[in-house]
């Protein structure tokens, strides 16, 4: 990695400063390296890729036969492939926070499951915003989230840990000045990612992970760089992370226990979980607010998760991401929108498609993400079965209804006073309901009918409950309720 590209991993997180507000004043040196860039800082997962590619272990190039050999198992296996199965996924949430707004309410965690639930079931509204000519292509991945309802020890859990830290900034202290390009670049390969993975350590300011081929972990935290020594700002928003899969047969023993010292997992500045998050980006990035209150940076990085390259495959034309249904384009969509963009010439079923902005791969707005294409869910099923083979649970969906295998619990007010409610979005079916009490005695329950919302009074007995929630078509929730 030549020294404009490492510099470039750490432009790419000056990027929106820049682009939005171009008076900030940064020095000639970094607005002429941000000029050379056509790449947007929504997530780091490619970054951290090159990060920790070198001659030695040739990542990338392995990353990339990864893909291939994925790639082609699924064109071995097209002709059986099967989307009767549901994936289901154990999801905890570590909330780490240092300052009270970085402790995120479980509303807003709830809502974050509800919208991945919802973009990869396809059940997101702003589905219909699909073009025509993509329509063919997208689809249901057929993978769900769960908040785990079981921890590593066998107790319940509602699937969210919250960890008080001293860490201010998880992307550390930036020691370094305009100008000084080559410490910087040493300072990101050396202490940025390490920074960043204290979220997945107890001893280091995080919380450990839980196992990891047993859940999907994603940490929420302050990923701030401070950066004292740049006049017109001190900090840097570090969006978001994923690992890649990494066990692999092919792989080489060297480059596994160099990985080894990273958490398989997803990091996430707090501010940038659900879509109704009540904080903010502040300036000079206020003006990415709209784009990125969606909820699907989380989307885009569960996809690296599950193995997903950027739709522009991080380069020109020629770049693929080795999935055949998605088009190339020549750079990412920085943000933008645009439906009249065709970058690059290809061929899929006959058709030139333009640049796919509204695919979750992509860094448009979040506001037009809207699709995977079919190839992308094949990807990662396929992953699922062969790299985290211990991650999901399968159950079949034959004769169960689109519109019946989706469930999303909201339970609200949480905290009650007393009286609170059930609501089961687009879930219309029998739930089996079962509220205990701490001490893990059977309160109340019975079968209901989710089509109407469903309350309870508990005000005669204040406390904390768990409410389990067992569907019919085999789902099972825990959510918690605190009485006051
Ligand atoms: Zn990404």
């Amino acid at each position: 990695m030549n020294l404009k590209s490492k510099l470039l991993i750490l432009i790419l997180l000056l990027l929106s400063v820049m682009s939005l507000n171009a008076q900030t004043g940064l020095v000639s040196q970094v607005r002429e390296s941000v000029e050379l860039s056509t790449e947007y800082p929504q997530c780091g997962s490619y970054e951290l890729m090159k990060n920790w590619n070198t001659p030695a272990n040739n990542y990338l190039d392995l990353s990339n036969r990864l893909l291939e050999d994925v790639t082609r198992i699924i064109e071995v296996q097209k002709s059986n492939r099967s989307f009767d199965d549901l994936f289901i996924i154990p999801v905890v949430f570590h909330v780490v926070y240092n300052e009270e707004d970085e402790n995120i309410p479980d509303s807003v965690i709830f809502n974050q499951l509800q919208v991945l639930n919802e973009c990869f079931r396809r059940g997101n509204e702003d589905a219909a915003d699909t073009r025509a000519e993509f329509l063919e292509l997208v689809g249901d991945t057929k993978i769900e989230f769960v908040m785990a309802d079981i921890d590593p020890s066998g107790d319940p859990t509602i699937g969210i840990t919250r960890t008080s830290t001293e860490i201010t900034h998880f992307g550390g202290i930036l020691p370094y000045g305009p100008g000084e390009t080559e410490e910087i670049s040493e300072w990101v390969n050396d202490s940025l990612y390490y920074n960043l993975f204290r979220l997945t350590r107890s001893d280091l300011g995080g919380n450990d992970a839980w196992d990891t081929d047993a859940y999907l972990n994603i940490w929420m935290g302050d990923l701030r760089i401070f950066e004292p020594e740049f006049d017109d700002f001190e900090e840097i928003v570090f969006f978001a992370l994923a690992t890649p899969p990494l066990d692999h047969e092919n792989w080489p023993a060297e480059l596994v226990e160099e990985l080894a010292d990273f958490e398989q997992g997803v990091l996430i500045h707090y501010v940038n979980v659900g879509s109704n998050n009540p904080n903010n980006l502040p300036a000079p990035y206020a003006g990415y607010n709209a784009a990125t209150k969606s909820g699907k940076i989380l989307v885009h990085e569960v996809g690296h998760y599950l193995g997903l390259r950027h739709i522009w495959g991080d380069g020109a034309c020629p770049m693929d991401d080795y999935i055949s249904d998605t088009p190339k384009s020549n750079a990412s969509s920085a943000w933008a929108c645009n439906h009249f963009l065709n970058s690059c010439t290809d061929d899929i079923g006959g058709l030139d498609l333009p640049n796919m902005v509204e695919n979750y791969m992509d860094y448009s707005n979040g506001n037009c993400q809207n699709s995977f294409t079919l190839g992308q869910a094949d990807v990662m099923r396929n992953v699922l079965e062969i790299h985290r083979p211990f991650l999901a649970e399968t159950i079949s969906t034959v004769g169960v209804s689109e519109s019946s295998s989706f469930a999303s619990v909201q339970i609200y007010p949480n905290p009650s006073p007393g009286e609170f409610y059930l609501e089961f979005g687009g879930y219309n079916g029998i739930v089996d309901i079962s509220i205990y009490n701490l001490v893990g005695q059977k309160i109340l329950g019975g079968e209901y009918e989710t089509s109407t919302s469903i309350s309870f009074d508990l005000s005669v007995k204040p406390g904390v409950y768990f409410v389990d929630l067992n569907f019919e078509n085999g789902l099972n929730e825990v959510v918690k309720i605190v009485v006051e």
